[in-house]
């Protein structure tokens, strides 16, 4: 048996018949870029994520820098977030001259530790960028308490959390903006780049509209200098045929997750992913904690079991970031779950026989190491 990481076959089989009028559609009517398929796609994420408006864009990157511009960071501006994440997330920071302050994660959830925010934040300090890691929810009750005393911005990247929950309310609801991703291997993913900003805020609408197309929403009249970022037809249209299904894909991947972690209860070697009580992870990754990762990663790959490390490295290792002058150490639980976390398939479309597999794969070599 063959267990890919993630494979996206079966989803487009399941959709084909009704994602190839719609991409046909897009063609010929020749309107590429924006139009009538992304403003409809634009309302349908308002209504699923609970946000009075939704921006499309050209990816989660590009969602990441223009919420920090609409929210005027820059230069000699500090963001505090996260080294354990998707590059993006710092990068983007940096991209608009700010600088990424982090602060180390949770050991069970890997997600930023809100308790040392608050010593981090300085005079500089403009935002507080929290990651809803793998599908799970920050804990955003604490953070937005210490956003709220200090005066910062939220901007939550939400590129792996669409549909995820915390206390009733939605991820990318909870801070000033939140950022989506539509690259392929997100729950709801596109068939190429493709990414959102969500708000409440109306003048945040206006001024992200505005960045999305070089800074002015009047063609040839730039209030400031923006980014081409636009969400295009095609794309917008995949989405929107998928969307209905977010749901259900979400369900399956719950329910994977909890296979897997029934599979691996008895194994005292495979540290499976903490789900706080009071989130809705939709499991965007499901990461175990094991102490021989690197061997068990060989191991699964022989057998033909897809696997990832999410992340190698924390970002404060990072050679480009090494001006920030952190060293080894600066994270400790960082730098730990980048040494010990290993992602295992989980997407919706999995058989149980394929879950099985997988599991009694790594029951067997992680115990016959432990
Ligand atoms: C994927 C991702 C991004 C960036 O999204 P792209 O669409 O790939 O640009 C940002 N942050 C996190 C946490 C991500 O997982």
């Amino acid at each position: 048996m063959k267990v890919p990481m993630l494979d996206l076959k079966p989803q487009y089989a399941q959709l084909k018949h009704l994602l190839l009028p719609e991409i046909m559609d897009v063609i010929e009517n020749q309107t590429f870029i924006l139009g009538p398929k992304v403003s409809k796609l634009e309302k349908e994420l308002s209504d699923y994520i609970g946000t009075r408006f939704t921006i499309g864009c050209s990816s989660g990157t590009d969602a990441l820098l223009m919420a920090l511009m609409a929210l005027d960071i820059g230069q000699g501006d500090e963001v505090i977030t996260t080294p354990y994440t998707f590059f993006a997330t710092a990068g983007s920071i940096a991209r608009v001259g700010a600088r990424a302050v982090f602060v180390d994660i949770e050991p069970d959830t890997f997600l930023m530790n809100i308790e040392q925010v608050e010593k981090k934040i300085s005079l500089k300090t403009k935002a507080i960028m929290p990651v809803h890691l793998f599908g799970q929810c920050v804990d955003m009750e604490p953070l937005l308490a210490l956003a709220k005393k200090y005066n910062l911005k939220v901007i939550e990247d939400a590129a792996q959390a669409i549909g995820s929950g915390y206390k009733g309310k939605n991820a990318g609801t909870m801070g000033d903006i939140g950022c989506f991703s539509f690259f392929p291997s997100k729950n709801l993913g596109c068939f190429g780049d493709g990414g959102l900003v969500s708000t409440n805020s109306e003048t945040l609408n206006e001024r992200l509209k505005g960045l999305r197309v070089h800074g002015g929403q009047i063609q040839y009249h730039h209030n400031e200098v923006g980014l081409n970022a636009r969400l295009d037809a095609l794309q917008a249209a995949v989405v929107s045929v998928k969307l209905p299904y977010l749901k259900s894909w979400t369900e399956g991947r719950r329910r994977h997750a909890a296979i897997y972690n029934e599979l691996f209860a008895g194994n005292p070697n495979v540290v499976t992913p903490v789900e706080k009580t009071d989130r809705y992870h939709i499991y965007n990754q499901y990461v175990i904690r094991v102490k021989n990762r690197d061997a068990l990663k060989a191991y699964l790959t022989e057998k033909e079991i897809g696997c990832a490390v999410y992340y190698p490295l924390s970002l404060h290792q990072q050679k480009c970031f090494a001006n920030l002058g952190y060293t080894e150490g600066s994270f400790p639980e960082s730098e730990k779950a980048a040494k010990e976390t290993l992602a295992l398939p989980v997407y919706p479309e999995m058989s149980e026989e394929q879950l099985k597999f997988v599991a009694a794969a790594v029951n067997e070599f992680t115990c016959k190491k432990g």
